[in-house]
């Protein structure tokens, strides 16, 4: 009773602490916000204490000083359309929302730079750029709605990532909000900056290391010609052929994403797209440059097809229907909503030449659980996403789901793939690590982490398993057990 008082009261006061410091409006504690605010678009539901939803630099460290001051762990959020889980709360925390920090603060075109604020959508930087005759060049399929911050904290990817490189590629600098408060910038303007790359460490760091409050992004000119084309398949098999095919003939598409039926036939009746719903599977390649080069490329690409038996080539005749094509593919995760209300999606990497393998053995696993999976996926680079479609609400699936998920994410391991391709390792994953892991790779990323954040406050039991700790690190490379926790910081559990 005496400590479910002193909860409480703590609350209060943090609460009190941030409406002073942010505005009452900027606060929400009230049980719908709290329950909207406890998951991402992933399976795993969680539970926050206080949502915060600052507007400036100042105000996000405000944040997480009455964070440290209360004792309460910080979840940095921005648009929740994660899928690991990386947003998703634990325990006492405080869930700091970028997505009213939304100012694309200024584009320099002569330096090929941009800098944002982290709750910038994707789609709408793209925007800004467009009529200046350059792109940010990473678009994740939720791009409508993502943030950049977001995208950075996950080192997003995209159907356009094939050719042009992930989110890692394309962020020249960012200023973070540390655990204590104090703002730093890491990286620069200029491409190559002296010193260890600690703007790499926080790209991808999913909210372990601080709070991400602006963006600098490298602008990459918008091709002068592009061209999208479909092609359909009667075997799974022929589909996936044709994409080491096209790889090995030289040509890098900008997108290479292949679809199978299941996910065809939900596009389909979503988008209107005119795709072929009695396709096993379908190919939409695009590739860009100048329009001589675009001709050789489609010509390889096209043979590579027919040499695979693509029972039909079309290609966009105009934008709107290249728009078109790609309206299917990018609501392809909406849309299957018409084949079970909840859905389960994984991002496991394998290399091209083992798709069809892979893809195989996900049907074989999804049979055995008496589970529907259908898979669209950017499988220029092997990053597969089955998806697994299912009704929690009847008794015993989930489990199922989770049994079935879990010999997935093996099946890639062991066909030599990584756990994540986009997505992150989040919540959903994180116990899967050491199975691509070893200790003493554990213990090393639980040092960069310490480093950052030495109280273990910021986004706790995400990305590491429990139990990776950075002092382990040192044991692992001789040093004894006192010496090592010497080494470690207070607190120091990840
Ligand atoms: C329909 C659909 C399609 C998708 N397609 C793709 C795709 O093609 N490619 C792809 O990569 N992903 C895809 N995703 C996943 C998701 O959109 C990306 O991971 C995206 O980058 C998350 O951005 P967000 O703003 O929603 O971040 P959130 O979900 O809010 O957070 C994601 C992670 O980033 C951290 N974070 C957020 N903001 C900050 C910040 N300012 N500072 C520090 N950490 C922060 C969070 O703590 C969390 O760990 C898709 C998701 C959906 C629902």
């Amino acid at each position: 009773m005496e400590v479910t008082r002193s909860r409480a009261d703590a609350l209060a006061r943090a609460r009190e602490a941030l409406e002073t410091a942010l505005g009452p409006a900027q606060v929400l504690s009230d049980p719908l916000s709290l329950a909207l605010y406890a998951r991402d678009a992933s399976m795993v539901e969680g539970g926050c204490a206080l949502v915060a939803l600052p507007r400036s630099v100042e105000e996000v460290g405000a944040c997480v000083r009455v964070a440290a001051e209360h004792g309460l762990a910080v979840v940095p959020r921005g648009s929740g359309t994660g899928l690991a889980g990386g947003a998703t709360p634990i325990g006492d925390a405080l869930v700091v929302v970028t997505t009213k920090m939304d100012r694309v603060l200024e584009i320099r075109p002569e330096d090929r730079l941009a800098w944002v604020q982290p709750g910038v959508r994707n789609l709408d930087l793209a925007n800004a750029l467009a009529p200046l005759g350059f792109t940010y060049a990473p678009d994740p399929s939720s791009q409508q709605t993502c943030s950049i911050g977001g995208n950075v904290a996950t080192n997003a990817g995209g159907p356009h990532c094939l050719a042009y490189g992930v989110t890692s590629n394309h962020v020249l600098a960012v200023d973070l909000v540390l655990p204590d408060g104090r703002l730093e910038r890491l990286g620069s303007e200029a491409p190559e900056a002296p010193g260890y790359d600690l703007r790499g460490a926080v790209v991808g760091s999913e909210g372990t290391l601080g709070i991400v409050v602006a963006v600098c992004v490298r602008l990459t000119p918008l091709p002068p010609d592009v061209r999208t084309m479909l092609f359909d398949f009667e075997t799974v098999e022929d589909c996936a052929a044709t994409v080491s095919a096209i790889i090995a003939s030289g040509v890098v598409p900008a997108a290479v994403e292949m679809m199978d039926r299941g996910i065809v036939v939900a596009a389909e009746r979503f988008a209107h797209a005119g795709y072929p719903t009695d396709a096993a599977a379908i190919l939409i390649v695009e590739v860009d440059g100048t329009r001589g080069a675009v001709e050789a490329q489609a010509r390889a690409v096209e043979a590579a097809a027919r040499a695979h038996r693509c029972r039909t080539v079309r290609v966009a005749r105009d934008e709107a229907e290249r728009a078109l094509i790609w309206k299917g593919r990018k609501s392809a995760f909406g849309a299957v909503a018409q084949i079970a209300p909840h859905y389960h999606l994984h991002d496991c990497v394998v290399p091209r030449t083992k798709l069809v393998e892979v893809l195989t053995g996900t049907c074989g696993i999804g049979e055995r659980y008496a589970l529907v999976v259908t898979t669209v996926f950017h499988a220029g680079d092997g990053n597969l996403h089955p998806l697994l479609s299912f009704d929690r609400r009847i008794p015993g699936t989930l489990e199922r789901v989770l049994r079935a998920s879990e010999e997935i994410v093996r099946l890639c391991v062991e066909a030599g793939g990584a756990l994540s391709g986009e997505h992150g390792i989040g919540l959903e994953k994180r116990d899967f690590m050491p199975l691509a892991f070893g200790a003493e790779d554990l213990a090393a990323q639980a040092c960069v982490r310490a480093a950052f954040d030495p109280e273990g406050r910021m986004n706790p039991r995400k990305v590491l398993p429990d139990g990776a700790r950075c002092g382990d690190f040192a044991m692992a490379r001789g040093a004894d057990a006192a010496e090592a926790a010497a080494a470690l910081p207070e607190g120091a559990w990840i």
